[in-house]
Parts: C-alpha cells; structure tokens; sequence
C-alpha cells in the first residue's frame, strides 16, 4: 500500500494503517480525494514528481525548536517552499472538491518563501561556525565585515609581490597558518638579503619565518573582522530561524496537507494500476466484495508469473456475510486449496476500507466494524518462547472475550496446535460460542481443516459452509482457488504430500492406513454427532417446556 514518496507521507500511512476508523465522513473524504487524483490522473503525476522534491518540513521544525541549528535545515524549508507555488497551481486547476479542500490547507508562505530566498546562499554549510551562509546585498553591517575581510586578504597577496621586488628575494612567501598566523617565509639561502625592519618569528630546518608591523596589523584586522562577520550571521540566522519558527504552526499544517497529498496520490496510483473498487460504507451489518483479491498475493504472482507461458494470475473470489442471517462463513478445502488467503483478504480488504483507501474488489460493501480480530500463523511469538497452541489459544480468547456483534473475526485453523480430538472439540465449541447471540454475532471466517465441523450448518441457522474447491484428474488435484457455497467432501492431503515431493512408497502407504482409518472413523464420528444432535434437541426442547412443569423440580 505504500506508493508514498516523502518520509511524511511514509509515516502518515503507518498512523493510518494503525488507526482504522469507523468514521464514515471522514473514510468519504479520503476515498474522494483518492477518486480526484485518479480523475485528474496525468496532473496527479506531475504533483507527485514535485512532491519529491519536498523536504521533511515537521521533522525540520521540531530540529529547529529544539535549537539544532544546521544550515541546511533552513535551506531545505526554503527548498520546500519554493516548490508551493507551482505545487499549488496544479492542485488548483484540478477538478474535485476533496482536491480543492487539500489545496486550501496548504499556505503559499509568499513573505516567509520570500526572506528565507534573499538571504540564504544557495549552498549551505553544516555548521553555522563555517560561516558563508547569508546571501551578499541581504545585510550592509555584514557586507561590510566581509569586504574588509576581503580587501585585506587582496592586500596580503599582494604584498608577496612587492615585497620580492622591494628585497630582491625571488622565492619570497607570504603564508598563513593556524598557529601563527600570517607570516614571511625566507629561505637560508637568502637570509642575508632580510631587511631590517623582518621581525624574526619561527626557524625551521630550511628557512626562518618573520612579519612586519604592518603584516600583524592587517592580520589583527582580518581576524576581528571574521569573528565580527561570523557573529553577525549567526545574529542573522537566528533572526530568519525566530521568522519562520512565527510560522510553525501553518507550516505543520501544511505539511501535513502535504503527507495526505503524498498518500492519496500513491492509493490513487495502486488503485489505477491494480484495478482497485471505491468501497460503500455503511452502518449496517452487512459484508459484501465482489471478485475480492489478496492484495499481496495477488502482486507478488504478477511479479513472480511475468512471461512464464500457462501461469494464471489471482483467482478473484466473492464474499457474503451478514451479522443477522450469514454470519459465520466456515471454510474448508485441502491444505494449499487458499483458505488463509481468502479470509486474510477479507480482512485486509476491511482494514483498507477503514483506512479510507480504495480495495482489491470489483464492488465492495462494508457494515463499519468496530474490530478486526485474527488468529492466523504465530511464527514471531515461537521466538519468544510460547508454544503454537498457547498462542493460538491466547488469542481465540481473547477474540472471545472481546468481540462484538460489529466485529469481523477471521480464524484459520484453530485447534491445529493439538490433538484431533482435542483440537475439534475447541474449534467446534468455539464456532458455537460465535454463534450464541440470539438474533446476531460477529461476522466470522473460519477456515478449517476438520470436515466434522460442516454439520453444524444443521445445528446453527447463521452459519454457511463454503469450500475452496479443487478438481481431481487421474488422482490428482488441480487447485482451481475457487471459494463456492458446500462443504469439502474430503482432504485431499496425501495427493497434497505427493505434490511436496513425498516418495511414492510413502503416499502409497498412507493411501491404505487412511482408508483404514476412515472406515472406523466414519462410523465413530457418525454416532458422536448423531448422539449430540439428539442431546441437543433434547435441551431446546426442554427450554420450550412450561414453566408449571418446572415447578416440579
Ligand atoms: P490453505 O490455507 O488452504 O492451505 P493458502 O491460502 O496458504 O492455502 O494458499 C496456498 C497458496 O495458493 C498461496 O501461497 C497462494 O500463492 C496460492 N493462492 C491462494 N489463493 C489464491 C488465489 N485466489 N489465486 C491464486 N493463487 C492463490
């Protein structure tokens, strides 16, 4: 989702992504602001290419508030602010009321763009202690400091020159260094030829160093005049940082017109090139996508399929839920059918939708949720030293104990972590426990690989069985991704290990122990559900009986 092309931007979309929202006004706004820059597509490429050239105004701020005081940082506000104008001219000449709303939140700063552009040198130093930061013709004090600086350093060069001829000594040099400052350099050979009036400074190995009385005047002069001209920039660059830190205020909200500009424009761009839905929200209960795709993976196939001849792209798959009527979708379908990837889209297609961007769908309705749970694969928390199931079950309880009817829960897989038993008889109660409002639950995907399950549909009015379905050729399976109404009637695994590269004497083996264990298996599953349906219509029964017949007890 990240098409953003300035750290602002970059961040805003993190504050998004963590912040999904049910306020439908303001998901209305973002997603009309995505649907302007999409109208207004070949202006929205130039906007971003200016946009690139936009500096990080509110890191820069709050550095200039916290009085670091880097050169550069007051160019790159500069930089940044002479781009508004041309930036602003095209936001303006688009059509689109989000647009022009965008537009109106972004000041052009004509006086503040105006002073930091006369008085800032185009390159800047670092380090205001290197000087040479304020433009010549901003500043007569400081423009004058440095003519004398200037006039003096003339003089200087040109006393090499007279000074040859005054002596005679040909190789005669006039040099600077840290330590001593200006000085004449005399080589041995010449010593002789040293006027009286050579004040002797330093001997090295080949020559001795001298000045003169006027020599020590002008560098006295020089040298005050370039601490006077660095403490009078440093007066002034104060000053412009004073100015433009009045305008802090408008500059972050500009700035943060700018990062909503960044993100917009690189959703619109996603939505164009992936083919993305604007998605209607509502406060009803409902979940509706057409042709849904997993943002993902349907990218990294185009990626990894791109001139590979027979590959076949994302297999677009729809969904109905509807917290009154079809609330729980459970979906099985043999390991690799794409049963993760099909309730993680749903998912991501309502976290997408609550932050205001447009979706992988061909028409998409959402009921605002209040959350999105999921309990899918754990890998990261392994790290951390809890076991599969305790993570697993950490979080089906905390789905539990938290979710409401407006919720939109996805679960792939519980009960895997343990025993078959074990692990069917949680995910079967867990189901139930969705299930248990009278009139409503939250909408659930539950992706599952034990088949026992898909009974329930008899049981509980809300749920619906769905499968993603393969097609069998020559005892072999093609995955076709296809989510339809039913139950998986079977597993498929060991065609699936087959596929994974197990030897054939492995599958083989396993074909004839299977069909041991579905015979028996058959027969037990069989006379466990039989003997539970029959409790449980005993109970409701017993709930319908009279009170006066309760008075018995
Ligand atoms: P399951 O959960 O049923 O074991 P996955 O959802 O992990 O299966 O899917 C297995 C692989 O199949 C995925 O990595 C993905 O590359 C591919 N896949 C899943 N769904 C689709 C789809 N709708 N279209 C194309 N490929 C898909």
């Amino acid at each position: 989702m990240d098409a953003t092309v300035t750290a602002a931007g970059g961040r805003l979309l993190e504050q998004y992504l963590a912040t999904p929202l049910i306020d439908s006004v303001e998901l209305n706004r973002r997603q009309q602001c995505i649907a302007d820059f999409i109208e207004n597509s070949s202006d929205s490429r130039i906007l971003q290419a200016s946009l690139k050239k936009i500096r990080d105004l509110t890191r820069i701020i709050s550095r200039l508030q916290n009085r670091i005081r880097n050169p550069r940082e007051l160019g790159a506000i500069r930089d940044t602010l002479n781009q508004l104008p041309s930036l602003l001219q095209i936001l303006v000449e688009m059509e689109g009321i989000a647009v022009k709303e965008l537009a109106s939140r972004i000041n052009p700063f004509d006086e503040l763009r105006e002073i930091l552009s006369s008085s800032l040198n185009d390159e800047l130093p670092s380090k205001l202690e290197d000087g040479g930061i304020i433009k010549q013709g901003y500043n007569s004090d400081l423009d004058y400091l440095l003519s004398l600086t200037t006039n003096n350093k003339t003089w200087i060069s040109d006393l090499e020159r007279s000074e040859q001829t005054k002596t005679g000594i040909k190789n005669l040099k006039v040099k600077f260094n840290g330590t001593f400052g200006y000085f004449i350099e005399i080589t041995n050979s010449n010593l002789h030829l040293v006027p009286d009036y050579y004040i002797r400074k330093q001997t090295t190995t080949n020559s001795e160093r001298f000045y003169t009385e006027e020599l020590k005047e002008k560098e006295k002069e020089i040298l005050t005049a370039e601490d006077r001209a660095l403490a009078q920039e440093d007066k002034l660059f104060k000053q412009l940082v004073e100015r433009t830190l009045q305008e802090s205020n408008q500059l972050l909200k500009t700035a943060g017109a700018l990062a909503e500009i960044d993100l917009f424009l690189g959703w619109a761009q996603i939505a164009l090139e992936w083919n993305y839905c604007r998605p209607s929200l509502g406060d009803d209960d409902s979940l509706e996508i057409e042709q849904g795709r997993h943002p993902v993976v349907e990218q990294m196939l185009r990626k990894d399929l791109v001139g590979i001849a027979g590959s076949h792209s994302f297999v677009p798959n729809d969904t109905w839920l509807k917290s009154n009527s079809d609330q729980i979708a459970l979906i099985t379908g043999p390991n690799m059918a794409g049963k993760s990837t099909y309730i993680r889209q749903v998912a991501l297609i309502a976290l997408m939708a609550q932050v205001g961007s447009w979706v992988p769908a061909d028409r998409c309705h959402i009921g605002l949720v209040d959350r999105i749970f999921s309990r899918v694969g754990a890998n990261d928390e392994l790290a951390r030293g809890n076991s599969t199931f305790m993570v697993e079950m950490n979080e089906t309880a905390n789905i539990i104990n938290n979710s409401t009817a407006r919720s939109l829960i996805i679960l792939d897989e519980i009960g895997r972590g343990t025993s078959t038993y074990d692990g069917l008889s949680i995910a079967w109660a867990v189901v139930e426990h969705l299930h248990r409002g009278p009139t409503e639950g939250p909408r659930t995907l539950f992706a599952t690989h034990y088949h026992e399950l898909t009974k329930l549909d008899q049981t509980l009015s809300r749920l619906r069985n769905y499968c993603v379905c393969v097609k069998e050729w020559n005892d072999q399976i093609i995955f076709v991704r296809q989510v339809m109404p039913g139950a998986a009637d079977r597993s498929y695994g060991i065609q699936v290990a087959r596929l994974a590269g197990l030897p054939t004497s492995v599958i083989d083996r396993a074909k004839v122990i299977l069909n041991e264990l579905e015979t028996e298996g058959n027969v037990i599953q069989e006379h466990l559900f039989k003997k539970k349906a029959a409790k449980d219509l005993a109970k409701q029964k017993k709930s319908l009986e009279p009170e006066s017949q309760l008075s018995f007890f």
